[in-house]
């Protein structure tokens, strides 16, 4: 089950390794398990890829996104029951303070795969997103802090999200190009090779991400008012079809990456199932509405 790294040198896209057929298969397997009556759906599936210096990827880690439908009963199975179908197949878990009123949050890991599972507020959606270790094509290297969709932030541009100066990959005094002597890198003076523009931290500062979302002409803070000016959709008849088309769309700046968070209200006749998430690429927010028929019992 540990990745089988392949040998192929070309661009393109990368081959799926044992590691993320074997997960997507948990992911669906643990689903199934703790909601017997509802099919889980696989909204998306992604890559990360993973850069040094030069801008072909090194490696690429493998996510996952499925989404359950729930029904909005508190006695219906929910995230509780999520969080121990991973805890009774063996993976260490642990609870994660909820971002907003009656959203669940947990993380599960288990031999370097990682999955966070969610609930969003109103009970109609739980999600799980999963990720592989790095698989790396030809250089084995340690498992970076986190990847483009793993970061808690916009990814530093200068060292790719490691942290480090990627001449001499952090190792003060032992780098460089040549193998021997110090780094042209600052921070090799005075210690380990920490990336100057982002102080070793991996993402932007919150100025940095300011001044990426003013040069997409995205508001450079979050007005806190994305609910009033959300157009409201239609064409969705449940959060996880609605999850399967938001994963999809991309932000002004070209990012898709995004986790999103679901709110489900009654509204009038119909439900409110909102999206809200965290630009990866630039930090905006982004939110999305549909309406979903009401009352309806997941299938
Ligand atoms: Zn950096
Ligand atoms: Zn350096
Ligand atoms: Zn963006």
């Amino acid at each position: 089950m540990s990745g089988t790294a392949d040998d192929r040198h070309d661009g393109g896209a990368p081959e799926v390794p044992g590691s993320a057929a074997w997960l997507k298969g948990r992911l669906l397997e643990i689903a199934a398990a703790f909601s017997a009556d509802r099919v889980p759906v696989t909204a998306h599936e992604w890559t990360d890829p993973v850069r040094l210096r030069d801008p072909a990827p090194v490696g690429h880690r493998f996510l996952f996104l499925l989404g359950v439908d729930g029904d909005g009963h508190s006695s219906s199975p929910g995230f509780d029951d999520a969080v121990n179908a991973f805890a009774a197949a063996g993976w260490a878990v642990r609870r994660r303070p909820p971002g907003l009123p009656g959203e669940s949050c947990a993380t599960a890991a288990h031999e370097g795969f990682e999955v966070r599972v969610y609930e969003g507020s109103g009970r109609r959606l739980v999600t799980f997103t999963g990720w592989t270790p790095v698989v790396y094509t030809e250089r084995q290297l340690p498992q970076p802090p986190f990847t483009l969709s793993t970061a808690d932030g916009v990814l530093c541009d200068d060292c790719q999200g490691w942290g480090v100066c990627l001449e001499c990959e952090g190792r003060a005094y032992s780098g460089g190009r040549g193998g021997y002597g110090r780094c042209w890198c600052a921070a090799n003076n005075a210690g380990p090779g920490r990336c100057v523009e982002c102080r070793g931290r991996g993402v932007f500062t919150a100025a940095e991400m300011s001044w990426r979302r003013r040069r997409y002409g995205l508001p450079d803070a979050d007005s806190g008012d994305t609910a009033g000016r959300t157009p409201v959709e239609d064409g969705h008849v449940s959060s996880t079809g609605a999850l399967a088309a938001v994963v999809r769309r991309t932000c002004a700046c070209g990012e898709f990456r995004c986790f999103w968070r679901n709110t489900v209200v009654q509204a009038d006749e119909r439900l409110l199932s909102r999206f809200v998430g965290t630009c990866q690429g630039c930090a905006a927010q982004r939110a999305y509405a549909f309406t979903l028929p009401p009352g309806r019992e997941a299938t």
